[in-house]
């Protein structure tokens, strides 16, 4: 919801910086001759804007770790990076079409091919290869829904397409011609090809990460497992409820980074996490790790915590989306919260999907505080909102599947709930 943090006002003020630094320019920018001054200018001002929402969309995936703490988590940088790269790419798609439209009606053909890159100038061809080749990834993202693994990958030629993007705005735009809007052109562009950088060729370096190997695994029911991990070099500080990438190295298993909510363990220096088999990945986990595995931690990372709220609180689970409140639960038989007043509403299908219950229910017992009300959905229907009491005046703390996530999300705000009130956690970077 609406927790709106300063990084959010940061970035999109940044990107619309350019639509004053244009206005400098006005009267005398290069254009068609048979275009009006206006709309010249109104081109200028939406290509201008869609290279700045579009460079400043790489800052937000980067998985700088320092900036997360300005957006209120990294799932929310993620977020924000969506709708940059979605507005990004509208108005990407008005550009060409402004220019072409004014081939409308007299003459088809041309509306069409100057659409595509047939265009004498290489600079305006370089524009329309950056323009297709952005389409054709955003149908991978927004459409086609490729398997993870093989969108990550076509992902990462956002990059190739940034560059030739900022060759097209470079060449047609002149330090001579507006030098302000020049410089904030450099500024911005240094820092969408910089965060582009360091996630795909320098993240290793800067993050050498915590190097841990595996010292118990335990399966939990046909589809979870805990890992416990050991420190081999430096020990990893984390809040509970915070995430770190996985990076196994172990063979028949994919050296690809996942996200996992960290627990903290009765021995100071090992961690523990929670896997549930979901896909590829998860499964070959499930199947091929064994103790002594190395493994590489990346982070912490997040900011879900619990202690951010008052001592009334109402926690909601879904499926795996338990993770973060065992964490919790884990880090509270450590370090009490005085008068923490908990309801954690735990939503599975069914009974057996379930993990930890005997855990949390022994915690109930010795901690008045809180409150286990399992709901299995196949018995008992999905948790109604309306039916938890006094919700209106506690903190929220919401983790599950997306759908979910957002259907409370959209009843919080039909209850005049204060999005100050509710916390989330996004278990999905896509
Ligand atoms: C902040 C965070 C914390 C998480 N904590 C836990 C946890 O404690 N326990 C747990 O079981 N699961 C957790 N997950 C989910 C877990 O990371 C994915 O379920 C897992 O990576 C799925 O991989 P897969 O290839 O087996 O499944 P797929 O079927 O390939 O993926 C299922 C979905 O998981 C997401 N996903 C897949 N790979 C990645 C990746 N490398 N990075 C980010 N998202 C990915 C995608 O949205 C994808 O659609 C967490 C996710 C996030 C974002």
């Amino acid at each position: 919801m609406k927790n709106l943090k300063p990084g959010n006002y940061v970035i999109w003020v940044l990107a619309l910086l350019v639509i004053p630094l244009s206005l400098l320019s006005v009267g005398g920018g290069k254009g068609h001759h048979d275009m009006s001054p206006a709309m010249i200018y109104l081109n200028m001002v939406i290509a201008l804007l869609a290279y700045s929402t579009f460079t400043l969309s790489f800052v937000l995936c980067a998985r700088i770790k320092w900036l997360e703490h300005y957006f209120g988590g990294l799932d929310k940088m993620y977020q924000m990076h969506h709708k940059m790269a979605l507005v990004a790419f509208i108005l990407l798609l008005s550009h060409p079409f402004l220019l072409a439209i004014r081939w409308i009606p007299n003459n088809f053909v041309r509306f069409l091919l100057s659409i595509f890159p047939l265009h004498r100038r290489l600079e305006v061809n370089l524009g329309s290869y950056a323009l297709w080749g952005i389409i054709l990834l955003m149908l991978f993202t927004l459409v086609i829904k490729l398997p993870y693994r093989t969108w990550k990958i076509s992902h990462k030629f956002m990059g190739l397409f940034l560059i030739v993007a900022l060759l097209h705005t470079f060449i047609l735009i002149s330090f001579s011609d507006n030098p302000l809007l020049w410089i904030y052109l450099c500024f911005i562009s240094g820092l969408g090809v910089g965060a582009f950088l360091y996630q795909t060729v320098f993240f290793g370096i800067f993050n050498s990460g915590y190097s841990y190997k595996v010292d118990a695994i335990e399966r939990v029911n046909e589809r979870i497992m805990t890992i416990e991990f050991s420190p081999v070099g430096k020990k990893l500080h984390f809040s509970s409820g915070q995430f770190c990438f996985f990076n196994f190295c172990y063979p028949g298993i994919s050296k690809e980074s996942h996200p996992y909510t960290l627990f903290p363990t009765g021995n100071g220096n090992s961690v523990q996490i929670m896997v549930k088999a979901l896909g590829d990945y998860t499964n070959v986990l499930h199947r091929t790790l064994k103790l002594g595995a190395k493994v590489l931690l990346r982070g912490p990372y997040g900011s879900f915590d619990f202690r951010e709220g008052k001592k009334d609180q109402v926690w909601i689970a879904g499926g795996v989306g338990i993770a973060p409140f065992i964490s919790w639960i884990k880090d509270l038989q450590q370090r009490p919260f005085p008068d923490l007043n908990a309801e954690l509403y735990y939503c599975v299908h069914q009974g057996d999907d379930a993990i930890y219950t005997n855990e949390m229910k022994s915690f109930e017992e010795d901690f008045k505080g809180f409150h286990l009300n399992l709901i299995c959905t196949a018995v008992d229907g999905k948790l109604k909102i309306k039916d938890i009491p006094d919700l209106e005046n506690k903190d929220i703390f919401l983790c599950g599947p997306q759908t979910m996530t957002r259907s409370f999300i959209k009843n919080f705000k039909e209850m005049g709930i204060s999005p100050h009130l509710v916390h989330y956690e996004n278990f999905d970077f896509r």
